[in-house]
């Protein structure tokens, strides 16, 4: 069976659109020889449509970094699912570790968007991690379940084939700290088994997420459970990105 490798870039709130659509532009040109790999970018919201527009005809897929569950209403500040189609986005990041810390969104809130979006076909990538107290008190993998939990919950009544789930250590995120192979082993072959064996289902691709850069990427993506990467501070530059991108796509197969 072949292996896909996701190379997902997370802009968070950095770039003006003119500097969103010139890095997009550059990834375009060099995503075009690409055969295997999938390059997806989740720039600020407001610079979607400047990155769509750059990225048009080359694969690359443009996404946002948070979502609403709901199709409109009154909800001040957010998205919604049909708003980010009509600007030719396919995914939404949930769950990021900066919205539960800084913006208390809990367990169950950030189910809510990830449902809303996947019954609404919508890909999502579902963001798990521990802090480092979790580590080191040993609860990183009930940590992860009780993430997981609300979401594996509702999703047995519909379709998650648009789900992707990351493993963000908290405590590698922008750190420069990179979880050790033997850590991410663990808690990737963790979250597959606890999909596998509460779901009943085939688990999502788990991407690996916390201060990847070129120099570690080939390492982390030796590791079979790991199907791609998500990628913030090393994804804000052209050449570092691109060496990212190019180790995904020589371990596709
Ligand atoms: C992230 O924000 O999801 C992330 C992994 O950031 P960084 O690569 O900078 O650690």
């Amino acid at each position: 069976m072949g292996r896909t490798l996701y190379a997902v870039a997370n802009w968070k709130m950095n770039l003006r659109a003119d500097q969103s659509a010139e890095l997009a532009g550059q990834l375009a040109d060099f995503s075009k020889s690409l055969n295997k790999a999938q390059v997806w970018i989740a720039p600020a919201a407001v610079n979607i449509p400047a990155v769509t527009y750059a990225t048009e005809s080359s694969g690359i897929k443009i996404g946002s970094q948070n979502v609403h569950w709901d199709k409109n209403g009154a909800y001040t500040g957010e998205i919604s699912v049909e708003m980010l189609r009509h600007l030719n986005c396919s995914f939404a990041i949930v769950g990021h570790s900066e919205r539960r810390r800084l913006f208390l969104e809990s367990n169950e809130l950030t189910a809510k968007r990830a449902v809303g979006a996947l019954q609404q076909t919508f890909k999502v990538i579902f963001c798990v991690g521990e802090n480092l107290s979790q580590r080191k008190s040993g609860e990183t993998l009930a940590v992860l379940q009780a993430q997981l939990d609300p979401l594996l919950e509702a999703s047995r009544e519909f379709d998650t084939s648009g789900l992707l789930i990351a493993y963000e250590p908290v405590w590698a995120i922008g750190t420069g700290k990179v979880a050790s192979i033997g850590e991410i082993e663990e808690a990737h072959a963790a979250i597959i088994d606890y999909w596998q064996n509460k779901a009943n289902a085939l688990p999502p691709p788990v991407l690996y997420g916390g201060s990847v850069k070129p120099d570690n990427v080939a390492d982390i993506l030796s590791v079979a459970e790991v199907s791609g990467t998500l990628v913030g501070g090393a994804s804000l530059n052209f050449d570092s990105f691109k060496d990212i991108i190019l180790a995904h796509e020589k371990l596709s197969c």
